[in-house]
């Protein structure tokens, strides 16, 4: 907090699996003030879900010079940024349906019908520094590949499918052993 040309306020919620963080900030003017609520992705980096702009709100603040208590000025803008995430989260549009079916085929085959796997943030890192890029390439027959297999600048994968392979793609390293991966 800078004093006299602007204050902030940030709060964390947990809902469940989900953490969600809203962050307000009030500078001079109505233009240079924002708020947006963000949810925690599985890789750790924040998603903008909300965002609202100074314009609605900064009428009901005193200006940074006059502010005394922060939290007690912008709580109810981040209580509606809050309100406003969390009915998104509740509609399931964080994740569409289709992204879910496709994630729940896929550990259905890894790990059975009542499959079960817990995903750490160290799981991602990892999957994102081993093997190509993760992509979803639908198929004219309604198949959907799921697919690390694939360099970036592969054709298959430039093309979004409508090219093959050119048959030099290379893992970019070999996957360490992941025993447990397989053995669940
Ligand atoms: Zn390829």
């Amino acid at each position: 907090m800078t004093a006299g040309t602007s204050y902030y306020y940030h709060r964390i919620v947990h809902l469940g699996s989900y953490t969600l963080r809203a962050q307000v900030h009030r500078d001079i003017t109505p233009y240079n003030s924002y708020g947006t609520a963000e949810l925690l992705s599985a890789d750790l980096t924040w998603t903008n879900l909300k965002w609202t702009h100074g314009e609605r709100w900064t009428k009901d603040t005193p200006q940074p010079c006059d502010v005394t208590d922060a939290k007690a000025v912008l709580t109810n803008v981040a209580d509606e940024l809050i309100r406003r995430a969390t009915a998104i989260l509740h509609n399931g549009t964080a994740v569409p349906q289709q992204s879910l079916d496709l994630m729940g085929a896929l550990l259905t085959l890894a790990y059975g019908s009542t499959g079960e796997h817990a995903i750490t943030a160290a799981d991602v890192r990892w999957a994102k520094e081993n093997g190509g890029p993760f992509r979803v390439v639908p198929k004219p027959d309604g198949t959907v590949l799921l697919t690390k297999a694939h360099r970036y600048d592969c054709p298959l994968l430039a093309t979004q499918g409508a090219e093959a392979c050119d048959d030099r793609c290379l893992p970019t390293n070999p996957p360490p052993s992941r025993s447990d991966w397989s053995s669940q």
